[in-house]
C-alpha cells in the first residue's frame, strides 16, 4: 500500500526529512507557519497553519488521508501535536508530549536520567528560587551553566566561565521570569551529536555529527539554533575513539529501555570529556542542522522506518553511504539577537552547484524568496572527506553571494577540525 505522510515544520530539517522521503513509495503532504519553497516543490500539497495548533494539523491530516506523520520540531511536540494525531488514528513519528518532557523539561530531563541511572549525568541542582539558585553559585567549587527549565531554542542557557561571568548569571537570574531553573556541572571537552531512531523498543543510530552553536567563527558570540556542522565518513568524529561512540551509544540505549513507549527521533547531545561522555541534552526530534547530516547519506529508506514503527515491529538495520559531510547556514544579518529580514535569497538547487540545498526559514512569495529573523538556508556538501565537503559547501556559497547573510565560513574547515582533535588530546593527556 502507497502511504500518505504528513510532514509538520518548514524549516532547513523538515526539507531534508522531505527529501529523505522524496523517492519512497509515499505521496508527501506538508504543514508549517512558513512557505518552504524546497518543501513545497517536494509535496504534493502544503498548508500553512501554526504547527502547535493540533487540531488544525490534525484536521489537514485528514483532510489528506494521511497514514503516518512525521513532526520535525519541538514545538509541536511539547503541544501535544503527536498525541492529537495519535488519536485521530495518523501515526506519528514523534513522541507524545509527556514522553517529548525529555528535551521541554530540562528539569525533567536530569530528574529521569538520576531515577533511571542512565549514565554519565553530570551533577545538577534544580531550583524554584531565584536567590536560592544565586546562594548555589556562590557556594559551588567550580563553573556552573544555567538552564532555563522549558524550551528556549537552544538560546537560554548561559556557561558561567565560558560565556558569562558568575555575576552576570546571577543578574540573568534574577531578571528572568524562568519558574525553574536547573545549575549543573560545568563540561568541559568536545561536543558531539548522536541520533537515533527509536519506536517499539528498537534504537537505530545515525552517524556522529558536530554542531557548532556559537553565532561567531572561532566559537564567539551568542548561541544559535546552529550555525552548520559536519560528520565523517568513519560515521564518527575525529576526535573520538570507537569506545566513544559504546558509551554514547549505551547511553542512549539506557534512556530507550528507561522511556518504554517512546516514539521518534531520540537526539544525544554529548560531551566527550577527560572523564569519559557526559550528557549535554536529550531532543525529541532531528537537530536541525544535524538532520541535513545524517539523512542524505542515509541508504535505508526513511519511509521503512517509518512503516515498521507504525506497524509495531523493529526498526530495519540502517545503511549509510560512507561519506563526510559539511553544512553551513546563512543566517540574516544580526542574528540571533538582532536579525534583519527581508533579503532577496537568490540560491537554488541548480546555483548550489555540488552541494545540496536546503531552505529554512525563507518565505516564497510571489516576487522571490525573502529571508526572516531566522535560519536562511542550509548548504551541504557531501564527498569522501571533510576537507573536500567543506570545499564543496563554500562553492555553493560564493555562487549565491550572501548579501543581507552571514555564515561561519570556518566550519568543517581543517584548522578548526585539527584544532578539535588537540584539545580532545589535551584533555586525555
Ligand atoms: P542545551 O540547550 O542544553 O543544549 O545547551 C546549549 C549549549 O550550552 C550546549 O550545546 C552546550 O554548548 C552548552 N552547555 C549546556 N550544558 C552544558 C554543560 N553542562 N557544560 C558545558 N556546556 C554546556
Amino acid at each position: 500500500m502507497s502511504e500518505t505522510v504528513l510532514l509538520v515544520g518548514g524549516g532547513g530539517r523538515e526539507h531534508a526529512i522531505a527529501r529523505a522521503l522524496e523517492n519512497s513509495d509515499a505521496t508527501l503532504y506538508a504543514c508549517a507557519g512558513n512557505r518552504n519553497p524546497g518543501i513545497n516543490e517536494i509535496a504534493a500539497g502544503f498548508e500553512s497553519l501554526e504547527t502547535t495548533d493540533a487540531e488544525a494539523v490534525v484536521e489537514y491530516a485528514e483532510s489528506v488521508d494521511a497514514t503516518l506523520a512525521v513532526v520535525g520540531p519541538e514545538a509541536p511536540l511539547a503541544a501535544g501535536v503527536a498525541d492529537a494525531l495519535d488519536e485521530a488514528g495518523v501515526y506519528a513519528f514523534g513522541p507524545q508530549a509527556e514522553e517529548a518532557r525529555i528535551e521541554t523539561d530540562k528539569s525533567f530531563q536530569r530528574e529521569f536520567m538520576a531515577e533511571h541511572d542512565v549514565p554519565g549525568c553530570p551533577d545538577f541542582e534544580v531550583f524554584e528560587d531565584g536567590e536560592a539558585a544565586c546562594e548555589y553559585i556562590d557556594e559551588y567549587d567550580g563553573d556552573l551553566v544555567i538552564k532555563p527549565a522549558g524550551l528556549t531554542g537552544g538560546k537560554g542557557v548561559k556557561v558561567i566561565g565560558d560565556q558569562v561571568t558568575a555575576e552576570e548569571g546571577k543578574a540573568y537570574i534574577r531578571d528572568s521570569e524562568y519558574d525553574r531553573i536547573v545549575l549543573e556541572e560545568r563540561l568541559v571537552g568536545e561536543e558531539f551529536t548522536i541520533q537515533g531512531f527509536v519506536a517499539n523498543g528498537s534504537l537505530r543510530i545515525t552517524p556522529a555529527v558536530q554542531d557548532h552553536k556559537r553565532a561567531y567563527e572561532g566559537d564567539e558570540g551568542p548561541n544559535t539554533g546552529g550555525m552548520g556542522s559536519y560528520s565523517d565518513s568513519s560515521f564518527q568524529l575525529p576526535f573520538m575513539t570507537k569506545a566513544d561512540s559504546a558509551e554514547a551509544l549505551d547511553i542512549m540505549r539506557s534512556v530507550v529501555d528507561a522511556l518504554a513507549g517512546y516514539k521518534g527521533v531520540l537526539y544525544g547531545q554529548f560531551m566527550l570529556t577527560a572523564e569519559g561522555v557526559k550528557v549535554v541534552e536529550f531532543n525529541a526530534r532531528f537537530g536541525d542542522p544535524e538532520a541535513m547530516n545524517t539523512l542524505p547519506v542515509l541508504e535505508t529508506d526513511f519511509l521503512d522506518v517509518l512503516t515498521a514503527a507504525r506497524n509495531g515491529k523493529a526498526l530495519p538495520e540502517l545503511a549509510f553511504d560512507a561519506q563526510a559531510t559539511v553544512c553551513k547556514y546563512a543566517v540574516p544579518d544580526g542574528y540571533p539577537t538582532d536579525p534583519d529580514a527581508g533579503a532577496l535569497v537568490t540560491i537554488d538547487e541548480d546555483s548550489a552547484g555540488d552541494a545540496l540545498l536546503y531552505y529554512a526559514s525563507v518565505d516564497a512569495r510571489e516576487d522571490g524568496i525573502y529571508t526572516t529573523t531566522s535560519r536562511s538556508y542550509a548548504v551541504v556538501g557531501v564527498a569522501d572527506t571533510i576537507s573536500e565537503a567543506e570545499e564543496m559547501a563554500e562553492d555553493a556559497l560564493e555562487r549565491a553571494g550572501t548579501e543581507g547573510l552571514r555564515v561561519r565560513h570556518d566550519i568543517g574547515k581543517e584548522d578548526l577540525v585539527q584544532q578539535r582533535i588537540d584539545h580532545m588530546d589535551e584533555l586525555r593527556s
